[in-house]
């Protein structure tokens, strides 16, 4: 496989700096609101608080790749004396929790650095977090060139998944007759 180079957009996470606010939640899911910016239900966010303030616990996770399945085992990490759950520190809409998945259709979400036509200069949940938990870097980096699945065709793996393939079909066959 041949080299290319690759623009690397990095968001760090200082958590030590969050106080759990959840600006970031609320631009995130006004951003992507259909029609932009018509709500904001913080279940439509591709960045998720987890919250506990009476173990001042407070860890912003973005949404990342959609996992089919549960993991076989999970992890417990403890950090600065602080417990924190078994998938707290996961990015993966899965099945075995709710976060990370549009609340009416149940399809999976996943950050895309509010990627659009045109692009932010930064990222808007960095733009609205006040405290500087949230900062945004970018990078080159030269990797394998490789064949990517787009959005729809995650959305359509995961619609697949859920209802077979043959429903799937049998629906998008209907949507056509009717259009
Ligand atoms: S906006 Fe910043 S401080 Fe507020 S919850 Fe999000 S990451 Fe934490
Ligand atoms: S970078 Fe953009 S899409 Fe990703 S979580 Fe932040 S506001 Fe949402």
């Amino acid at each position: 496989m041949s080299k290319v180079k690759k623009k690397v957009k990095v968001i760090k996470i200082d958590v030590d700096k969050c106080n759990g606010c959840r600006a970031c939640e609320v631009v995130c899911s006004a951003f992507h609101a259909n029609p932009k910016y018509s709500s904001n239900n913080p279940a439509r966010s591709r960045i998720r608080l987890i919250r506990e303030p009476l173990r001042d616990v407070y860890l912003p996770v973005y949404a990342g790749e959609y996992a089919k399945a549960e993991c076989a085992g999970r992890d417990q990490y403890v950090l600065d004396g602080k417990e924190y759950e078994e998938c707290d520190f996961c990015r993966a809409s899965c099945p075995s929790r709710d976060i990370f998945k549009e609340p009416d259709s149940g399809l999976p979400l996943k950050c895309d650095m509010c990627e659009d036509d045109p692009p932010q200069e930064k990222p808007l949940c960095v733009q609205w977090c006040i405290n500087d938990a949230l900062t945004y870097e970018e990078r080159e980096e030269e990797v394998e060139e490789e064949v990517k699945l787009d959005d729809m065709e995650v959305g359509l793996e995961s619609m697949v998944d859920k209802y077979g393939l043959q429903k799937v079909m049998d629906t998008v066959a209907r949507m056509a007759k009717k259009e």
